[in-house]
């Protein structure tokens, strides 16, 4: 099957988007990025290119390392199946661990 260039796929469908009128292409996302999601953009001071979307590990330094992501220049669309496993994890943490199980062991 031929790949489709990140940059090809529409933006509400890359697992991250980037709002070229918000990003001063400072880069910083594409240091943190340990995927290798983005490419720098060859024209200094533009958003840097997201080349890989696919290999997004959903775990949010770009975003967090990004200043103006309050703004909204860079944002991840989570898939709705992690967003489940989030309230899931919830769900676990809130488990009484150590509580006797039935049948009277520990856990
Ligand atoms: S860190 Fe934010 S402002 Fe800097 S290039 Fe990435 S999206 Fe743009
Ligand atoms: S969420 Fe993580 S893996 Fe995905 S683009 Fe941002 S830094 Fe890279």
């Amino acid at each position: 099957m031929k790949k489709v260039p990140g940059d090809a796929i529409p933006s509400r469908f890359r697992s991250v988007e980037i709002d070229p009128e918000l990003c001063n292409g400072c880069n910083m996302c594409v240091d943190v990025c340990v995927m290798d999601v983005f490419v720098a953009n060859d024209e200094r001071g533009k958003p840097p290119r997201v080349v890989y979307p696919e290999e997004c590990w959903f775990d949010g330094c770009c975003v967090e390392m990004c200043h103006r992501n309050e703004e909204g220049a860079i944002r991840i669309n989570t898939p709705p199946a992690m967003k489940v496993s989030v309230a899931s994890e919830e769900a676990v943490s809130s488990w009484p661990v150590g509580e006797p199980r039935r049948g009277g062991k520990k856990s």
